[in-house]
């Protein structure tokens, strides 16, 4: 009883932690560039990822496509919290 108490008031705090994030701060960095804003080529990524130092090449800048250069995302809280309101104004007009 105990446990399942505690379990309940541990998923109500990252709820709220995550509701309270969202409102401070409803975007996060992009997931592709690493909220750089710049595109890296896939095979960089596997390179940092293998711990190989990349080649310090002199490559034209292109902007990230998924978050279009800026280097940020809208949370998935903030999204769902979007659409319930557009949801709400469209149902209340
Ligand atoms: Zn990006």
């Amino acid at each position: 009883m105990a446990l399942a108490a505690l379990a309940t008031i541990a998923a109500l705090l990252v709820t709220v932690g995550y509701t309270l994030l969202c409102l401070i701060s409803p975007f996060g960095p992009c997931r592709r560039c690493d909220g750089t804003g710049n595109h890296i080529p896939w095979r960089d990524k596997r390179r940092a990822a293998n711990g190989t130092p990349t080649k310090p090449k002199r490559r034209i800048r292109k902007p990230c496509r998924r978050c279009k250069g800026t280097g940020a995302r809208l949370r998935i809280g903030r999204r769902i919290h979007n659409h319930a309101r557009r949801i709400h104004a469209d149902g209340t007009r």
